[in-house]
């Protein structure tokens, strides 16, 4: 376990110079404290969950203190916004404090959102509030025990500062972990602005430190796009298949590494509907649940456009077809196990879209219906479960298919059943409602619901003693929270 003044830095990519990033101070918070921390993401620093309650530690997440190592820089990138180029962007609210190593050999940068105006702020104010703050730590953590990959959250810091939005709010600051904070919009930025030669910088530095496997390929850059391919696929498999909507997908919020990344508006479907929408800023849907995944393949197709002074139009083209099949798969064989079947049939994809349609039409929660799928037999529960829907006769049909698949699929116990299907089936999920009534009470200076719905929401498989008010359907006030991009 390591103190706080015990982190070892490595600053890779501030080494990469001026053209990368730009030197910039973390502009204080006021009467800076802290709200929640992640003692799971403190571990990936190998720092004692204790130090968090520390005043240096708010202090040093709070803008006011930093380590001597430490080398805060803004990072310059562009990116396709709704569909549309904006030339110039870059981090406008946050900053790279540096990247740390920790014992086992892995690099994370910390990064710290809402430190103060930098020169990519454009109009805005450099801050972020407490309630995007929280938002953006719960999500994180809330992913990462679903085994979704995401960028982590080690703390959330709150403070007096007034913060004006469509309000006034106070400011407050997150501090984001990951192994990279490289977006395709870094890629895009270069090679928008003709760059080549820092184009070819960035090209090496993701490769060497973050794909370096691809290096004995023949190949390295269109292995290492393949590869990107592939985790977005499956990032993406996962997002569908547990109900995620991330709510801005442009590919200046999408990670070089492939994992969940720029928190905004984002939501986990209550009740299931795939043309979702959870940013009311996006009139056209562009990124609806159902969008996401062609969504993916977009965005990938931008990056690609970037990477064409590497490798030809030809290879990028093959290595973009992957995308689709690559989903597929991930994503039937997770709702197979959604499900509970061990093994796979031709006509799972209809099984699986055949459910989805009824649970549409009569607003099943998308949660609790796998949930209780796997509390009991198959034919006890589709019973119990028939009374959500409204086409009586749809569901019996698929309940009649279902209860015939899961008899072919293979005989095990109730027991084993439940186990297997609840390894996979969370009971607690980051619900809107449930969010909002956390960042009411911290916005009133009590910070136990946060702490309390973290601590539900890492163990989400897992049935916990007394939070039974976190496995409910949202009140009626909770259904259609309009989530505000304004953060
Ligand atoms: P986002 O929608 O949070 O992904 O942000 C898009 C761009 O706007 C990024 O370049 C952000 O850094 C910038 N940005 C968002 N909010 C602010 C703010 N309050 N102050 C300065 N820049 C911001
Ligand atoms: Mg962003």
């Amino acid at each position: 376990m390591k103190a706080l003044d015990e982190l070892t830095f490595d600053n890779r990519f501030a080494r990469l110079g001026d053209a990368f990033s730009t030197h910039v101070l973390p502009e204080p918070l006021d009467e800076p404290r802290l709200v929640v921390a992640s003692d799971a993401a403190m571990a990936l620093l190998d720092l004692d969950p204790a130090v968090a309650e520390t005043p240096v530690f708010a202090e040093l997440f709070g803008g006011h203190k930093l380590w001597a190592e430490a080398q805060p820089r803004a990072m310059v990138y562009s990116g396709h916004q709704f569909g549309g180029y904006t030339p110039q962007l870059g981090d406008g609210r946050g900053l790279l404090l540096g990247e740390v190593y920790n014992q086992a050999g892995e690099h994370w940068d910390l990064h710290l959102k809402g430190a103060g105006m930098t020169p990519y702020s454009r109009m805005g104010d450099g801050r972020a509030v407490l309630r995007s703050s929280i938002r953006e730590f719960l999500a994180s953590e809330a992913l990462h025990a679903l085994g979704i990959p995401t960028s982590r959250a080690l703390c959330v810091i709150g403070s007096s500062t007034p913060v004006w939005r469509e309000k006034q709010e106070r400011g407050a600051m997150v501090l984001r972990l990951a192994p990279s904070h490289i977006r395709f919009g870094h890629f895009e930025y270069f090679y928008y602005t003709q760059k080549p030669e820092q184009l070819a910088e960035l090209a090496e530095h993701v490769l060497n430190l973050h794909y370096p496997e691809c290096r004995e390929q023949s190949e390295p850059y269109l292995a290492m796009f393949r590869e990107i391919v592939e985790r977005n696929a499956e990032m993406i498999a996962k997002w569908q298949a547990y109900g995620f909507c991330h709510g801005v997908m442009n590919t200046d919020n999408m990670s070089i590494l492939g994992i969940t990344f720029d928190f905004g508006p984002f939501a986990f479907l209550d009740d299931f509907d795939a043309h979702f929408i959870c940013n009311h800023s996006d009139h056209e849907g562009r990124y609806s649940f159902s969008n996401q995944v062609p969504i993916g393949q977009w965005n990938l197709s931008a990056l690609a456009q970037a990477l064409t002074p590497f490798i030809s139009v030809d290879a990028l083209k093959e290595a973009l077809g992957l995308y689709l099949p690559i989903y597929q798969a991930h994503y039937l064989d997770l709702m197979r196990r959604r499900l509970g079947l061990t093994t796979a049939e031709e006509d799972d994809q209809k099984l699986v879209e055949r459910l989805l349609k009824l649970m549409q039409n009569s607003g099943v929660d998308y949660t609790l219906f796998f949930r209780r799928l796997g509390d009991e037999s198959a034919a006890l529960a589709v019973a119990r479960l028939r009374d959500d829907f409204v086409d009586l006769a749809g569901f019996d049909a698929w309940a009649e298919q279902y209860k015939a698949r899961v008899a072919r699929d293979g005989d095990d116990s109730e027991a084993q059943r439940r186990e297997r299907m609840h390894a996979v089936n969370p009971l607690y999920i980051l619900r809107n409602y449930l969010a909002q009534n956390a960042i009411a009470a911290a916005e009133s200076g009590d910070y136990s619901e946060v702490r309390r719905l973290h601590k539900v929401l890492t163990r989400p498989f897992e049935e916990q003693a007394g939070m039974e008010q976190y496995a409910q359907r949202p009140p009626d006030w909770g259904k259609h929270l309009e989530i505000s991009c304004s953060s």
